[in-house]
């Protein structure tokens, strides 16, 4: 999709923090970060959010992802996978990501 930021930053045509990519995915650094680590797994074709997944190969791929670059960035002590869902949600990029959050102690319940 021509206007969505995270396709364009998928294909290389806006510049992405990149820390990962592969055929079906694709993890970069959150340009607003919300932790010491804060970084984004996406989908590389465009799926608005987990709502409409609907694809389990790929929902595994994404989580295999998360959890082998939450190792490459040293989250030992533990870390956050959230993947906000709609307006109540606060989703901000309609294209499915996950947020991947760690280097500090997050608290519960979430705001
Ligand atoms: P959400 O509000 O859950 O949809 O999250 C969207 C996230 O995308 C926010 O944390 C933004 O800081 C982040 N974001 C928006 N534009 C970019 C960009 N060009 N590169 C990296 N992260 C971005």
């Amino acid at each position: 999709m021509t206007d969505c930021i995270f396709c364009r930053i998928v294909s290389g045509e806006i510049k992405g923090d990149l820390v990962y990519q592969d055929e079906s995915v694709t993890a970069f650094r959150d340009v607003n970060p919300q932790a010491p680590v804060h970084v984004l797994i996406v989908p590389n074709t465009h799926i608005a959010s987990i709502a409409t997944l609907g694809d389990a190969e790929l929902s595994q791929r994404l989580l295999a992802a998360a959890v082998r670059i939450a190792e490459t960035e040293g989250l030992s002590h533990g870390f956050r996978l959230v993947t906000n869902t709609g307006p109540d949600a606060g989703q901000s990029v309609p294209h499915l990501h996950w947020h991947l959050l760690g280097g500090r102690p997050f608290g519960w319940p979430p705001g």
